[in-house]
């Protein structure tokens, strides 16, 4: 069976005070919660800060990006021994802003996700297509693409740790979710991809998020579907009363 996984995503959001608030509430609102992972991915500046409030709880913490190098010359970048050294679990990777805004590309990422691996962190690698591919049916294209390229040269025992999360783009802080039916329907397709890639064995094992406007009046519905094991939430992530309304999904 596979666990449950809420994460949120804090974007470019929150100083260091600010940070500290919010865990400071959200871990007494979750405090009974036993059979959900629950991560906040949060600006690099606060974890230091926010792992003091979080040590020893049921909140985990993850950075959003990192590079993927150890270290050196890269003004501006982090690396996966600075994140792991304030608490961190987990990484975002390939967030679609990070793609977008960034210029990120899949060979970038699929070195960064190897890092992550070797370094014993968890990546979160977000996969999704724009509006334009969803209207003219290239989505299934699309998500093929990025997991093969994503996941190229990486082992089985490594995919089955990780977390992969399904993002829309016309979804993502536009209040327009995919419906769950269209959610199911790609993440099924992408457990098969995964079968396909490796095995059934792995594919049974990887978590599969969706995210994309996830709000605690449609998280029930979107949990209640057979391949989604969580959700990566922005906008609804910030306060802590929201989000541990969708850690309590059912
Ligand atoms: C995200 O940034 O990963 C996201 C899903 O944002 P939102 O929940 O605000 O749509």
């Amino acid at each position: 069976m596979r666990r449950p996984f809420i994460a949120g995503n804090w974007k470019m959001n929150k100083t260091v005070d600010e940070a500290v608030e919010m865990v400071t509430e959200l871990k007494e609102l979750v405090a009974g919660v036993e059979d959900v992972d629950i991560a906040i991915c949060a600006p690099a500046v606060d974890l230091y800060a926010m792992n003091k409030v979080v040590a020893d709880t049921n909140i985990a913490l993850g950075a959003e990006n990192m590079y993927w190098k150890e270290s050196g010359a890269y003004t501006g970048e982090l690396s996966p021994a600075m994140i792991k050294s304030v608490g961190c679990e987990y990484v975002i990777i390939g967030h679609s802003e990070r793609r977008e805004i960034f210029g990120e590309d899949d060979q970038l990422l699929n070195l960064k996700l190897k890092t992550a691996f070797a370094e014993d962190l968890n990546p979160i690698l977000c996969i999704g297509e724009k509006l334009a591919e969803r209207e003219s049916g290239a989505h299934f294209d699309k998500v093929e693409f990025q997991l093969e390229a994503g996941l190229s040269g990486i082992e089985a025992a490594d995919v089955k740790n990780m977390v992969l999360a399904y993002e829309p783009l016309w979804a993502i802080g536009t209040g327009e979710t995919a419906t769950p039916e269209q959610a199911e329907e790609i993440i099924s397709f992408i457990r098969e991809k995964v079968a396909k890639m490796y095995d059934q064995k792995t594919a049974e094992a990887v978590r599969i998020q969706y995210g994309g406007s996830v709000k605690p009046h449609n998280v029930t519905e979107i949990m209640a579907q057979p391949n989604i094991d969580g959700a990566l939430v922005g906008g609804a992530s910030l306060e802590a009363e929201s989000f541990s309304q969708i850690v309590k999904f059912d």
